[in-house]
């Protein structure tokens, strides 16, 4: 599948895949500070093949540069939720709305 093979022009979620050594707790991969990552939970817009689906993510947010780090776990439950979209396996999800694209 397309998404198993990250490149340059991927999202940054994705590339941090090709850095996981840089993934360590508490060095920013951004900017490279010290102890500056502070875990959040916040809700992420995951897109699949136009769909979308707001999803509740755990992630450290470096306090100098604001870069979002998502761990290993937390990329592969994102990237198996875009694979659902596109195959249109959305039972558990609650419709909140629809969307549309301006001309
Ligand atoms: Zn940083």
């Amino acid at each position: 599948m397309a998404n198993d093979v990250p490149n340059r022009n991927q999202p940054k979620i994705l590339r941090a895949l090709d850095a996981p050594h840089l993934l360590t707790p508490k060095r920013c991969p951004n900017c490279g500070f010290e102890d500056s990552l502070r875990r959040v939970e916040r809700d992420e817009l995951i897109e699949g093949c136009g769909n979308v689906v707001k999803m509740r993510v755990q992630v450290d947010v470096c306090s100098h540069c604001g870069e979002p780090i998502y761990d290993l776990r937390t990329i592969g439950e994102m990237q198996a939720m875009e694979r659902r979209l596109c195959s249109g396996e959305t039972s558990g999800l609650i419709q909140t709305g629809v969307a549309y694209r301006a001309q």
